[in-house]
């Protein structure tokens, strides 16, 4: 195979995969209801998770996304010089001073509090520009948005409606247990969205409606579906992986693998110490295969001692700890691994798997964050119909 991209670790973005999340999806949200114009908004954040956010958003534009959700105004440029077109949203802050970028690049801002409204709105007035803006409500996420404990809340959003340089086409909160359904959590999401309809309603007394509302995040698709608001935002199961270990109600195909190769192959005696600090000591001979992937990749290193990866179909376990830039694994129990043979890390080899939630497990933390933590030295190899489209690396982005 041509070599379009250094093969050392490299992740493998299957768009096939992403395009059947992404229509699963649509059709889950149809499923539940013949009446439900919900749209997806894929959020994008993150580099599209780890996954690259121009080919996420150019591949999801093909099949009709036209809003998409970053966490910032620079990932919002991105898209942009990337010629995405239609709605972009940032879901968190941008300095007030940046609001005339946000405007010129046509890209809505989220509203975080009033005093951050009238701040912006300042800004606008100074610049005599309408920006355009979706008001948050904080219905017990506790992070952003307008805090609606009581009724003086409605005041606060009307007079944010009323700003004149802002356009506040929009409104949205953020669930912050959907994905767990023990009945204490179910029953806080329930209020959680409870909270939010009947903000809407007494907001529509008022005379003060938006053409644009959004609730859901992937949990909230997947476990709370029987909403129609105008939107949902649809970041972790467009990726393929389900927000939570709760069973999930549709079939969700992982996007990104994560691949290495066998750069060394040795035998060690007995009584032999491995990698930084030696806390990995061999009790008997064994094999050993030393792959070029380490934390600056990465790949964590609360995994040493821990996590496997797989050659020729087989689980090998790292030994030793995991270096910046490479760790090794047993290979004594796998017959024939030879330098160059493929070490896959994330990913699927014959009968065996490896997911972000194995990996996620054994560092007490989640698949989010590992898929975010892929370094921007992986070069990320776009994959349609078994052929390699597109490879974004390191010293230039565009193949
Ligand atoms: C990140 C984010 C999402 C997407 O969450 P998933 O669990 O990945 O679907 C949706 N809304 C907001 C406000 C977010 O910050």
């Amino acid at each position: 195979m041509e070599q379009r991209f250094l093969k050392r670790t490299w992740a493998e973005i299957d768009l096939d995969n992403l395009k059947s999340n992404y229509l699963s999806i649509a059709h889950s949200i149809k499923r539940n209801s013949d009446n439900f114009h919900t749209k997806i908004i894929p959020v994008v954040k993150a580099d599209g998770y780890g996954h690259g956010d121009i080919m996420v958003a150019k591949t999801l534009q093909k099949l009709g996304a036209d809003f998409f959700a970053v966490s910032n105004l620079d990932e919002a440029l991105s898209l942009r010089l990337a010629n995405i077109k239609g709605d972009i949203i940032v879901l968190g802050f941008t300095p007030s001073a940046a609001a005339e970028v946000l405007y010129k690049n046509n890209i809505t801002q989220t509203i975080l509090s009033l005093d951050y409204a009238k701040e912006l709105n300042a800004e606008c007035a100074k610049l005599n520009i309408t920006l355009n803006a979706h008001i948050k409500l904080d219905t017990g996420m506790g992070r952003i948005g307008v805090a609606m404990h009581d009724a003086s809340a409605f005041d606060e959003i009307e007079e944010i409606y009323r700003l004149s340089n802002l356009n506040c086409s929009g409104i949205f909160t953020h669930l912050s247990s959907a994905d767990s359904l023990d009945d204490s959590s179910v029953e806080y999401t329930k209020r959680q969205i409870q909270k939010y309809t009947d903000a809407l309603s007494e907001l529509k007394e008022r005379g003060i409606s938006f053409k644009a509302s959004h609730l859901q995040n992937s949990a909230g698709i997947a476990f709370f579906n029987n909403i129609e608001c105008d939107y949902a935002r649809a970041g972790i199961i467009l990726y393929g992986v389900a927000p939570s270990s709760e069973p999930f109600p549709f079939e969700l195909k992982p996007v990104m693998s994560l691949k290495s190769v066998v750069s060394l192959v040795k035998s060690i005696d007995a009584d032999t110490a491995v990698s930084y600090g030696r806390t990995f000591v061999s009790d008997s001979p064994m094999r050993l295969a030393t792959v070029p992937i380490g934390y600056a990749d990465g790949y964590p290193r609360l995994l040493s001692n821990k996590a496997y990866m797989l050659i020729h179909g087989k689980r090998a376990k790292i030994i030793g700890n995991i270096c910046m830039d490479q760790l090794m694994l047993d290979v004594s129990d796998i017959d024939d691994v030879k330098c160059g043979d493929i070490v896959t890390v994330v990913g699927k080899d014959g009968g065996e798997a490896i997911s972000f939630d194995e990996l996620a497990k054994i560092t007490g933390s989640i698949s989010y964050e590992l898929m975010c933590l892929i370094g921007k030295r992986v070069p990320r190899v776009y994959i349609e119909d078994g052929e390699i489209t597109e490879v974004y690396r390191y010293h230039h982005k565009m193949d």
